[in-house]
């Protein structure tokens, strides 16, 4: 009798394990496929691209593509891909209306990057024209030969800023004094652990992140493909 029972309540048994096992192989191969999909590609998707309301924005703001760069004043890669790569990128998508372009700081170099974040987003707050420009011109007194020397200084902001007849220097000096734009910095901080930004500069086309930043033929294969999407 005891036999009996134990026969009768082992073939349900064997389906809900079954079942267990089935459903966690079938957990981790969607996961493995997902992880394989995005290394093979050189890429990773999000589900949603960053917010960029109250960042500095180039180009139409409804252009249908958003191109962000998570940069940093003091890295030597963002410099040069401020030379090599955004050029074309203006060129190419931005001034044709079909890619908006906006920048989010990065402080990875301390107490430089911050103090040259806080001056670009003082100068963005008090004169958003002005803002590509200073941005331009700060990468441009980056130190070619030795990145690592202290060149973010106040001085070298008030020379840079003083060529703006649209900044207001005292305004700048205050700002940077009393840190005004902190809070700015602290979200754009904050975009950077939700979007685990490791390395500057990382480019990112609406939702996807580029493993290779330099390179063009992968943005621009990812802003066609947007393109046609939309
Ligand atoms: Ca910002």
């Amino acid at each position: 009798m005891k036999q009996k029972q134990k026969q009768k309540g082992s073939p349900l048994k064997t389906v809900v394990f079954l079942t267990l096992i089935i459903f966690a192989i079938l957990s981790v191969l969607l996961v493995v496929n997902s992880m394989k999909s995005d290394s093979n590609k050189n890429k990773t998707t999000f589900e949603k691209q960053p917010p960029i309301d109250g960042q500095p924005v180039l180009g139409d703001v409804n252009a249908p593509v958003t191109v962000v760069e998570f940069g940093d004043f003091k890295c030597p890669a963002c410099k040069a891909w401020g030379e090599s790569i955004y050029p074309q990128l203006i060129n190419d998508y931005v001034n044709t209306g079909n890619v908006k372009f906006a920048y989010i700081n990065v402080l990875f170099h301390g107490e430089q990057s911050k103090l040259g974040s806080l001056a670009a987003e003082s100068v963005y707050k008090q004169s958003p024209e002005s803002y590509w420009s200073f941005h331009k011109e700060l990468f441009k007194a980056q130190p070619s030969d030795d990145h690592h020397a202290l060149w973010i200084t106040n001085d070298k902001i008030v020379e840079i800023a003083s060529a703006f007849p649209d900044i207001d220097l005292q305004q700048l000096q205050e700002d940077i004094t009393n840190q005004t734009e902190l809070e700015e910095l602290n979200k754009d901080t904050k975009l950077v652990e939700e979007y685990n930004v490791q390395l500057t500069p990382t480019i990112m086309v609406n939702g996807i992140m580029l493993e290779d930043p330099f390179d063009y033929e992968k943005i621009k294969s990812l802003i066609e493909n947007e393109l046609e999407g939309k």
